[in-house]
C-alpha cells in the first residue's frame, strides 16, 4: 500500500496548502547518535506527532520495512521523485547513498496541524532551514565522544572501513552544532524523545515559531 502511494505522489499532486499550525522540526546530529532510535521511540509513543519516511537508495538493513523505516528505491525512482519536485530536501549522505524527504506527506501532515518530525542529516537541515526558515532545528549529541565511538561499533552493522569514514564524518557534524535552535543530549533514549516533543510543543508558543 506504501508502495502505491509513493507512485501516486509522482501522477498526483496535492494542493494542500500548509497552515502555521503544525511544526516542522527536524533532528538532526552525528551519526551513530541514536536519532533513529528515538526517532522510532516517538512514533511508538507520541502519535500525534507525524514521522516522516525518508526515500533512501541504500539496501535495508535486517528488520527495516519498506515504508515503515524508509521508502527503499532505486536511482531511477529516487531520480523521478526528485526531478518531479517530490523532494523536500535530498543529500548524499557518507558519499554514498542517496536520501531524501518526500514533500507530499508532509504538507498533508501539518495542513492537518500535525506536528512533523524529520531524522535526517546535517546537509538536509540546512536545505531544510533554507526552504522552511520555520521549521524548528533539533541537534541530538552523544553524552561524549568517546560514547559515540562506542555505540558506532557496538551496534556492529558497518564493517571497520565504513565505521571510520561515518566516524570522520562526525567529527565534521559536531561541529555544525551551534546552527541549531535547540541541542539534547542522547542519555537516554525516552529522554531525549521527551524533551524534543516537549520542544515541539513549547515552540509551538514561542514568537519564534509563530
Ligand atoms: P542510515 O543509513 O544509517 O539509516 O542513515 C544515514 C544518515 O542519513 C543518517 O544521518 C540519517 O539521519 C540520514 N538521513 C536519513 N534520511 C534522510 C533524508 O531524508 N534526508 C537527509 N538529508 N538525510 C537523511
Amino acid at each position: 500500500r506504501q508502495r502505491i502511494r509513493l507512485e501516486n505522489w509522482l501522477t498526483e499532486r496535492e494542493h494542500t496548502e500548509p497552515t502555521t499550525k503544525g511544526r516542522l522540526v527536524v533532528l538532526a546530529g552525528p551519526t551513530a547518535v541514536g536519532k533513529g532510535t528515538v526517532s522510532t521511540y516517538i512514533r511508538e509513543n507520541f502519535p500525534n506527532v507525524h514521522l516522516s519516511v525518508s526515500a533512501t537508495t541504500r539496501a535495508p538493513r535486517p528488520g527495516e520495512v519498506d515504508g515503515v523505516n524508509y521508502y527503499f528505491v532505486t536511482d531511477e525512482e529516487f531520480d523521478r521523485l526528485e526531478e518531479s519536485g517530490q523532494m523536500l530536501e535530498t543529500a548524499t549522505v557518507h558519499n554514498a547513498y542517496r536520501y531524501g524527504t518526500p514533500k507530499p506527506p508532509i504538507d498533508e501532515a501539518l495542513a492537518q496541524g500535525q506536528s512533523v518530525l524529520l531524522e535526517i542529516d546535517i546537509q538536509g537541515a540546512r536545505s531544510v532551514r533554507r526552504v522552511m526558515p520555520e521549521a524548528i532545528l533539533v541537534f541530538l549529541l552523544p553524552p561524549s565522544w568517546e560514547e559515540l565511538v562506542r555505540r558506532l561499533i557496538g551496534r556492529g552493522t558497518e564493517g571497520p572501513e565504513e565505521q571510520a569514514r561515518r566516524l570522520a564524518t562526525a567529527k565534521v557534524e559536531l561541529a555544525a552544532q551551534d546552527e541549531f535552535d535547540y541541542r539534547v543530549v542522547n542519555h537516554t533514549v525516552s529522554k531525549a524523545a521527551q524533551e524534543v516533543v516537549d520542544l515541539i510543543s513549547t515552540s509551538r508558543s514561542s514568537t519564534k515559531a509563530d
